[in-house]
């Protein structure tokens, strides 16, 4: 029998809705997450409920490395020997709030409407850690054969997974061999099927800071004389990206779409309509970036672009005196195609940036980047598990799509395990805002997706056992 809301809403809804209440934030929005404490008792709470669990053959605990986040690991053994290992990936540690949550929502204390459920962190990626449980616990109830099973679940996704590397290393001889992948902190383009991304954008952030004063001076004595850092910054980004397309103009941060995810996306555009735009909270009137929806789609799947995401040296309307400001500073957050190296396009960020600056302003950069993703082309037998578990669950064929975010696990999960096959999957629907206000979770779409893990874990098991 499959799961069901009803069983999701017993079991794990309870600890799921506890969670929803820590403002365990990922160490880029907590310097202090150490003492503050929040990951600590998230990431207990979690424990606690997958020992509750007792799932068969199953080891839960704790890893820790000083000075970094831990990681709760749950192993557990497969039915037999030979059928391999599959890992599952998720995250506990969340994004801030990012402003004021709407009426009668907020981030830390979930409310449920329908049969959504809004709080932050609990779609990206709370509900991760429940679902890869209750999938095990219904292999084991059901008795199907599985493989060695693997759950991770880092705390430090949202900075950009620094921590995870030195985890995995920790880990590596006693995961050994890994046939299967299952990241379930990924996007769906709508909730009546089962969506799999493909592919990944990389991540370059670069905060970037032009000097011109010692301190800042009288704006009538000092403007037409010391030229503005705005001015210079703003030069400095027209390098990078061009003002009026948006189109970035360095030719290391672009790459070459493979033919057949060119195709996926017209497909999809066709089929689905403005999957990229329409879900977007524009105002009235505002003309959308790209030629067609299709376009839309491969912009923000295949094509880098430059978001700003944060500006210093720049006081508050309220406090603007009439001032030329020593310094600005603005944050670059550039999304790469999943084929570009983060490496390579840092390397040509930084030349660009610092190179014949305008009136020899000084310049400091920082830089910090994460690669993209590309999937491997799936096996038959995990091709036909993915189609059979959507057609079965959602009613609906299995979906294929680029994700514009990033995951820096799959990446680095690829670099370490070549053969390795992947499944990355997730709830992350339209209107589910992660990483915005009034973050939502759909229970039915989790309670679909958990399902389908299973026939895919199944899945491996039978093909493991005919090979
Ligand atoms: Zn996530």
């Amino acid at each position: 029998m499959p799961i069901t809301l009803d069983l999701l809403e017993s079991s794990a809804l309870p600890t799921l809705l506890r969670y929803a209440t820590i403002p365990c934030l990922s160490p880029a929005f907590d310097a202090s997450w150490e003492a503050n404490g929040y990951i600590e008792t998230a990431i207990k709470l979690l424990a606690e409920w997958v020992n509750s669990r007792n799932l068969e053959g199953a080891q839960v605990r704790i890893q820790r490395l000083p000075g970094r986040t831990p990681v709760l690991v749950l192993d557990v053994a497969a039915t037999k020997e030979g059928l391999g290992t599959v890992v599952l990936y998720g995250h506990m540690d969340k994004q801030p709030p990012l402003g004021e949550w709407s009426e009668g929502l907020h981030p830390y204390q979930p409310v449920r409407r329908g049969d959504r459920v809004y709080a932050r962190g609990i779609a990206d990626d709370g509900y991760a850690t429940f679902a890869a449980v209750l999938a095990i616990e219904e292999l084991q109830k059901s008795s199907a054969p599985h493989a060695r099973m693997i759950l991770l679940i880092e705390a430090s996704e949202e900075s950009g997974s620094p921590d995870l590397e030195a985890h995995l290393d920790e880990l590596a001889d006693s995961i050994g061999r890994v046939d299967l992948m299952i990241c379930l902190d990924s996007g769906a383009l709508t909730y009546d099927r089962l969506w799999i991304t493909t592919s990944l954008r990389g991540l370059v952030n670069v905060e970037i800071t032009v000097h011109v004063l010692e301190r800042g001076q009288h704006s009538g004595s000092a403007s037409g004389v010391v030229p503005s850092s705005f001015r210079i910054l703003r030069q400095l980004i027209d390098r990078v990206e061009d003002p009026v397309s948006g189109e970035i103009l360095l030719a290391a941060l672009h790459a070459t779409i493979p033919e057949e995810h060119l195709a996926a996306a017209y497909q999809v555009a066709n089929e689905f309509g403005d999957v990229a735009g329409a879900p977007m909270p524009i105002i009235n009137g505002l003309d959308l970036m790209g030629s067609n929806d299709a376009e839309r789609l491969l912009n923000r799947t295949w094509r880098p672009s430059l978001s700003i995401t944060g500006m210093a040296g720049i006081p508050a309307p309220a406090d603007a005196g009439n001032v030329l400001r020593p310094f600005t500073t603005a944050v670059l957050s550039l999304r790469l195609p999943p084929t570009v190296s983060s490496a390579t396009a840092a390397a040509a960020l930084q030349q660009v940036l610092t190179t014949n600056v305008p009136s020899h302003a000084r310049v400091d950069v920082e830089i910090s980047g994460a690669d993209g993703w590309l999937t491997p082309k799936p096996h038959e037998w995990l091709s036909a598990a993915m189609s059979l578990a959507s057609e079965e669950f959602f009613g609906n064929p299995v979906g294929y799509t680029g994700e514009g975010g990033s995951i820096p696990f799959l990446a680095s999960l690829g670099q370490r395990y070549p053969d390795v096959q992947f499944v990355a999957t997730g709830v992350l629907g339209p209107h589910s805002n992660a990483h915005g206000i009034d973050e939502m979770l759909d229970l039915p779409t989790t309670v679909k997706v958990t399902n389908c893990i299973v026939t895919v874990i199944a899945a491996h098991a039978a093909d493991k056992r005919n090979s």
